[in-house]
């Protein structure tokens, strides 16, 4: 069974004509639930469906954006769950911080945390401030309070002060997702340059380790602390020289991490996205050419969408995964 999102409008044309408008809409949902044992009540994220055509799948337009990138630029525009994700307290009264939350994968998880009961504060670049502009009306859509904390961390004291403006602002700090990632495509390492090559460690690795020092202090037992790796650090891409040994550093800052804070209560993991579909693969993370069939080489043959990972970080952000620590969850299209 196939969704009736805005990412597959097939369906809803299908379903209404069939049947003749929204309140046909309930009536078409149990006869297909009949048909495949579930009930008419699953939320949307939850039915049965089949994962290779849930979502946009290649060929896409090839485009290409200026850094940091635009959501609404982007073509499909990226699924972060606005119209899916449902909440179930499952981070009810918790205080997150999320960086790079403005779009992409980080966007997804604020809107997934928000829903769930946390308040959410957001850090993302000046110009991105209409991607978390957006960010920011979803949060308190979802009835929590939002905090929009601009500027560059790969500015050590920047860090520092994004931190203290989370707590000051939430009153505490509970959850700390370090999510802001750099990638830039090179065909060889003689075509990275030494600022490029210090951009991205500054971003992907100087920046979890400020940060996640002046959180700290503040991070109490029971408290979950997330990185956003990357496949590539197991398999790393013949184009992505210096973002490839970063998202193999986030792994290790997990692993190494879990084992210092297990005797506080604090538990640390990372994720590792496969290929997803954001701004960071249209800004120079991939070669334009290799935009249109982006994601085409998984199993599931298409790029994930941001939505389709929002679930690993609430549950890793939530008391439900109290045994799992050090650990690296992947989300790959297989
Ligand atoms: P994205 O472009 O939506 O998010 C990256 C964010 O990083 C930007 O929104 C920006 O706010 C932030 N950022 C970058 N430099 C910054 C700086 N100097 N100061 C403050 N913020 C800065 O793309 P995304 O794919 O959602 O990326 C999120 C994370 O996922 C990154 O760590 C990335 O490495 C990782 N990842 C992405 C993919 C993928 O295919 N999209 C795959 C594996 C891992
Ligand atoms: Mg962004």
């Amino acid at each position: 069974m196939t969704e009736d999102t805005p990412q597959n409008p097939d369906r809803r044309r299908v379903i209404g004509g069939l049947a003749g408008g929204a309140t046909a809409l309930g009536l078409a949902g149990a006869a297909n639930a009949q048909q495949s044992g579930e009930t008419a009540e699953a939320p949307p994220l939850t039915r049965m469906r089949d994962p290779q055509t849930a979502y946009p799948q290649p060929p896409f337009e090839e485009q290409q954006q200026e850094w940091p990138g635009l959501t609404s630029e982007m073509n499909p525009v990226p699924d972060h769950g606005e119209e899916s994700y449902r909440g179930s307290n499952r981070l009810s009264g918790r205080r997150a911080l999320i960086t790079g939350g403005d779009s992409g994968i980080g966007r997804a998880a604020a809107i997934a945390f928000a829903r769930e009961g946390a308040d959410v504060a957001i850090n993302y670049l000046p110009a991105e401030e209409q991607d978390a502009q957006e960010v920011v009306a979803l949060i308190e859509k979802a009835g929590r309070r939002a905090v929009a904390i601009p500027g560059d961390i790969t500015d050590r004291d920047f860090c520092e002060q994004l931190v203290q403006r989370a707590v000051d602002e939430l009153g505490g700090l509970d959850i700390l997702v370090n999510n802001a990632g750099f990638q830039q495509s090179a065909a060889s390492i003689e075509d990275i340059s030494d600022e490029t090559f210090d951009q991205t460690m500054k971003t992907n690795v100087y920046a979890p380790f400020r940060i996640t020092k002046a959180a700290l202090p503040h991070l109490e037992a029971g408290a979950s602390i997330i990185i956003t790796a990357s496949v590539v650090a197991e398999q790393p891409p013949e184009n992505l020289f210096d973002y490839s040994q970063t998202k193999a550093a986030n792994g290790i800052y997990a692993q190494v991490l879990a084992k210092q804070l297990a005797s506080r209560g604090i538990r640390v993991n990372a994720v590792a996205p496969g290929p997803f579909w954001t701004p960071l693969q249209v800004v120079g993370g991939q070669p334009t050419e290799a935009i249109p069939e982006f994601g085409a080489t998984t199993a599931i043959g298409r790029p994930g969408q941001p939505v389709e990972i929002a679930p690993l970080y609430v549950l890793l952000a939530s008391g439900e995964s109290s045994y799992s620590t050090g650990q690296l969850f992947e989300a790959t299209g297989g």
